[in-house]
């Protein structure tokens, strides 16, 4: 048997999280079992972590959506024991049991080999959370939005979403504007490369204005609601804001005049669900043109023990950059 951390929910509806024991019997079908080394905690595993409904379908739940570890068992040519690879998204900690365990076992045609150059906790620095922001500025780049355009605003700029894309954008030489809640992020979001930090209200504005003057040339939103909105009215003549998140609300409140007056262009990000190859083509720019040297400043390692009370904090808004979460190490 092997540790896990549990959701289980009593018959009064209330869901408790506890650490226990797992047999392997009781892990998901699968053709690769990994022996988890770390795994990392996103705002989606703190509301699977509450149990809810939309993410957790069955108790007990083992959350966790990323994964960093070595092959245990393998029943596909292309994986053998041993070998170090990475799993984020699809049903990983959502549908089925994750990587808040010592082993999961998962579908081959979710695994990927990590990335050269990148090791177990740089790999879960970067998580779902990385690979969102990645797809985001990808998204920003397939659109054609280049340095000489003008300023990139990035919102909720201190999460883990947030943080990386500063990070990549400012390393590709774009002049970002990082929008913060937090006052003591201001100096990191920085040194991570944002050439200005400023506070929520200097973006959001009266959600009645049909239209703001142009101010962005992209977007990276990780908030939604009325910061997105406010974004998108605020996005210059052919922008793009690539959108993610909801940690500020899941309603948009505007017309559609941003679109078809100034052609600006809404780009959806979903990071659980691309194909494996897309993934893949993410992950190694990671570990080429975008690698992210500041990477252990972002990162606050915190053992599976003391995970429960880092949920209420990143859904609170109170975590700055990312947690890694330490399974079984090394
Ligand atoms: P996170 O670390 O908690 O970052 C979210 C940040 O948003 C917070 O740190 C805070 O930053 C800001 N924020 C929180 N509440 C806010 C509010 N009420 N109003 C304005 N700003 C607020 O979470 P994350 O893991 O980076 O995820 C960020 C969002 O992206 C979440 O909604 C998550 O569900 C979503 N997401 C989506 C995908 C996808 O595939 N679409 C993948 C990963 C994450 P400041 O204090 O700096 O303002």
């Amino acid at each position: 048997d092997f540790e896990a951390l549990f959701v289980t929910k009593s018959s009064d509806g209330q869901t408790c999280i506890s650490i226990g024991r797992a047999q392997s019997s009781q892990l998901p079908p699968g053709e690769v079992v990994i022996r988890v080394a770390y795994s990392s905690l996103n705002y989606k595993d703190a509301l699977a972590a509450r149990g809810h409904p939309g993410i957790v379908k069955k108790f007990p739940h083992v959350p966790g959506i990323d994964v960093a570890g070595a092959v245990e068992e393998s029943g596909v040519y292309e994986f053998v024991p041993g070998d170090p690879v990475i799993v984020t998204g699809y049903e990983l900690g959502a549908e089925r049991w994750g990587g808040y365990a010592e082993f999961v076992r998962v579908p081959a045609d979710w695994v990927l080999p990590l990335p050269k150059g990148l090791d177990f906790v740089d790999a879960m620095t970067l998580g779902t959370a990385g690979l969102t922001a990645g797809l985001c500025v990808d998204a920003l780049l397939s659109h054609g939005i280049s340095t000489e355009k003008g300023q990139i605003v990035v919102s909720g700029a201190s999460g883990g979403v947030g943080s990386i894309a500063v990070a990549i954008l400012g390393k590709l030489g774009f002049d970002v504007v990082a929008v913060t809640g937090k006052a003591h992020a201001h100096e990191l979001l920085r040194e991570l490369g944002a050439g200005s930090v400023v506070g929520r209200e200097a973006v959001l504005a009266d959600p009645e204005k049909p239209l703001l003057s142009g101010r962005w040339a992209g977007g990276v939103d990780t908030v939604g609601g009325d910061m997105l909105s406010s974004i998108l009215r605020a996005t210059k003549h052919s922008g793009c804001v690539a959108a993610c998140g909801l940690a500020g609300g899941a309603h948009l409140r505007m017309t559609v005049y941003p679109f078809i007056l100034r052609g600006v262009t809404l780009a959806g990000i979903d990071a659980a669900w691309q194909p494996l190859a897309k993934k893949a083509a993410i992950w190694e720019r990671f570990a080429g043109p975008w690698r992210i040297e500041k990477l252990d400043r972002l990162r606050t390692m915190v053992p599976l023990k003391d995970l429960p009370m880092w949920f209420d904090r990143i859904l609170n808004g109170e975590v700055m950059g990312r947690i890694v979460v330490e399974v079984g190490g090394s």
